[in-house]
């Protein structure tokens, strides 16, 4: 069952604050000269038309990338993300939505390498088209969470994994901790970056208390809340969950949340949090 379609939610409040996240570590591992691996377990179709029907159905857009574009006074720690969103917008307008294949593919350098996995049938040729002509991508149809076995430890030595999946399956919480606990066996020295929702409150907390049991430390959760959690359907908050976050991050993370929170919940109902779950 493959239902779930990104661009109907893409450059939503989630995609924000994944995507800063996202590009705050890549710009650190770009501190050092040697190449690393980029890893889309999750990739979607890369690029996003927010003026596409998809888009304009939700609008979740407009509460999301829109209250950014164009203000003069984001904070310098989004400066590599907002450089993404203005490439793929190189007028006035904001048309497009580069998902995290293409921000990573802007920001890496000639030798870094992604490589990017999708099921979607719809999807994936979309994403395999825009990495056609990029000898540093390799875009496969394949399960994601397998490829943390199959394709880590990176002859780099060196990588970001970004595990983004849709959870619209239950089992989708379990298969992120078994799929992480695969990945740092072989690499544990990687930075993992897992994004999640809060849909319901005690799906978070089990999943978190199921990686904090792994024995896997240096475990920082970064969220942003639009909503008070509740029972109803719909995503009130989501987060990001990282494994070996760059040093530099929860002091940037805590810099950059109360501005996002001011921009993206001007009615005070929402929430910020970094958090080690489980320090060195
Ligand atoms: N990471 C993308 C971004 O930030 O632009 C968005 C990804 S979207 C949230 C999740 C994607 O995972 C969907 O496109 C879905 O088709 C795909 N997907 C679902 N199950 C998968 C699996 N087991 N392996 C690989 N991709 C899968």
């Amino acid at each position: 069952m493959l239902s779930y379609r990104h661009s109907f939610h893409a450059g939503n409040h989630a995609d924000v604050l994944k995507h800063t996240v996202q590009s705050l570590i890549i710009e650190s591992l770009k501190e050092k000269d040697k190449p690393f691996l980029y890893l889309d377990t999750h990739a979607g179709a890369g690029r996003y038309q927010l003026s596409g029907e998809h888009a304009e159905r939700t609008g979740e857009y407009l509460e999301g990338i829109a209250r950014l574009w164009q203000r003069d006074d984001v904070p310098q720690e989004m400066a590599a993300y907002m450089s993404a969103i203005n490439y793929f917008n190189r007028n006035e307008n904001l048309r497009y939505y580069p998902g995290s294949p293409l921000i990573a593919r802007h920001l890496l350098r000639e030798d870094d390498k992604l490589h990017m996995t999708e099921l979607h049938p719809s999807d994936f040729p979309l994403l395999r088209n825009e990495f056609q002509k990029d000898d540093r991508a390799r875009v496969l149809r394949a399960d994601g969470y397998q490829q943390l076995k199959a394709q880590l430890p990176p002859p780099s030595r060196r990588g970001l994994i970004l595990m983004d999946p849709p959870y619209e399956l239950k089992t989708d919480y379990q298969d992120v901790v078994k799929g992480i606990q695969e990945g740092y066996k072989r690499f544990a020295t990687g930075t993992y970056a897992i994004w999640y929702p809060v849909v319901m409150r005690q799906q978070i907390k089990r999943m978190l208390r199921e990686l904090e049991a792994t024995g896997i430390r240096r475990i920082l959760q970064i969220e942003l809340g639009v909503r008070p959690d509740s029972d109803q359907r719909g995503m009130t908050a989501s987060g990001m969950i990282v494994i070996n976050p760059p040093w530099k991050l929860e002091q940037q993370m805590n810099k950059v949340l109360p501005w996002l929170l001011e921009v993206l919940v001007p009615n005070g109902n929402g929430h910020q949090l970094v958090k080690w779950v489980v320090p060195e």
